[in-house]
């Protein structure tokens, strides 16, 4: 354990695992629960498999303590200067949208239920006021989409077929969109609209699981800058990405064939890449023989993966014994990420 408390402290990739509690028609169906999550430790249990990472979220765990054990302290980081990157990864119905807000509406009355996005877009401003006399801070989002391998501006206010963005990088500007739509933004309910608006054009698709699966990794994107108000000199620029994954689900379960096969393949090209890229900064691999080029995914990270940057992957998953065999494969692709 005190190895593990070590590795902790500094590890710029973090993993939590978080368990939704069964949902209501799986209780009416008879659902048995098939993770156990070890007392007082960061582990759990399912078959004869063992698990451990830097936190477990049990099912009964609020998204207030899920931000405030997991991410409040990275926005603290952001404001010294680091690239901050929150991905949530999982099955379809394991918790994605829901641990991270990505469909922020602002009709959801209950703030009790409020995502990360909206906490921490909350804690920037809170922060950006508390500091304001002694530095000027600029806050700008964009939001972007990826499906099959393109990546779409959300907030271009233009047809899908007109939003395609390439990405391209250079040595003074790095990894950059050119071209995106990056609106400066000076509250949170201004955020917090930008959000929303962008979220109502991503792209859904049915499959035989999940109605309303999503089948794109929507990434939302703060960028601050902070510049003291008495040296210029004194600046910092910081990249904060909020990362909901397309689904995990491997491609048979969900009986998908053409447009919908294609699609499976596209994503786990992603998937595939993201979890190479973390794997290897795990093993403590150096940054320049990582391969970020294999997917567009991982390309538009690299920058914010690694090196200057902070990392947290919240792997979800759903307790439920008929998804048995996804969970393993999260926990199993989470435990590469350690
Ligand atoms: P995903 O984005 O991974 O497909 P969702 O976030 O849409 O999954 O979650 C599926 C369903 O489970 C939603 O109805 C959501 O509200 C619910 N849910 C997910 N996680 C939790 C949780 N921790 N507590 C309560 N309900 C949850
Ligand atoms: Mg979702």
């Amino acid at each position: 354990m005190d190895g593990e408390n070590n590795k902790c402290a500094l590890d710029t990739v973090q993993v939590a695992l978080r368990i939704r509690p069964l949902m209501q028609q799986e209780i009416e169906r008879g659902c048995d629960e098939c993770i156990e999550v070890v007392p007082g430790e960061p582990q759990v249990q399912i078959k004869d498999l063992a698990f451990t990472y830097n936190y477990v979220f049990p099912q009964h765990i609020t998204q207030q303590e899920f931000y405030d054990t997991s991410v409040r302290g990275l926005i603290g980081k952001l404001f010294q200067g680091y690239n901050v990157t929150i991905l949530a990864y999982g099955q379809t119905g394991s918790g994605k949208t829901y641990t991270m807000g990505t469909n922020y509406s602002g009709s959801d009355g209950d703030s009790s239920k409020l995502g990360v996005i909206p906490q921490a877009v909350a804690d920037i401003f809170d922060f950006v006021e508390a500091h304001e006399d002694k530095f000027i801070f600029k806050v700008a989002v964009s939001f972007m989409e990826l499906y099959q391998e393109q990546c779409y501006d959300l907030l271009s206010g233009k047809e899908r077929g007109h939003s395609i963005i390439e990405i391209r990088e250079d040595i003074n500007k790095g990894v950059h969109l050119p071209g995106i739509t990056e609106l400066p933004v000076t509250s949170t309910m201004e955020t917090m609209m930008v959000l929303e608006r962008g979220s109502i054009g991503r792209v859904t698709g049915s499959t035989a699981m999940n109605q309303a699966s999503s089948r794109s990794h929507a990434v939302f994107t703060i960028v601050i800058t902070k510049e003291s108000r008495t040296d210029k000199n004194i600046a910092t620029t910081s990249k904060f990405h909020l990362v909901d994954l397309a689904g995990s689900e491997r491609i048979k379960k969900t009986k998908a064939s053409g447009e919908r096969l294609k699609e499976g393949v596209k994503i786990n090209q992603g998937l595939l890449a993201l979890g190479n890229v973390i794997s290897a900064l795990g093993d403590g691999t150096n940054r320049s023989y990582i391969s970020y080029r294999d997917s567009k995914l991982t390309r538009l990270l690299q920058d914010s993966l690694g090196g200057n940057s902070l990392t947290l992957m919240v792997a979800c998953v759903s307790p439920a014994d008929y998804n048995l065999d996804e969970t393993v494969s999260t926990l199993r692709y989470a435990d590469r990420a350690r």
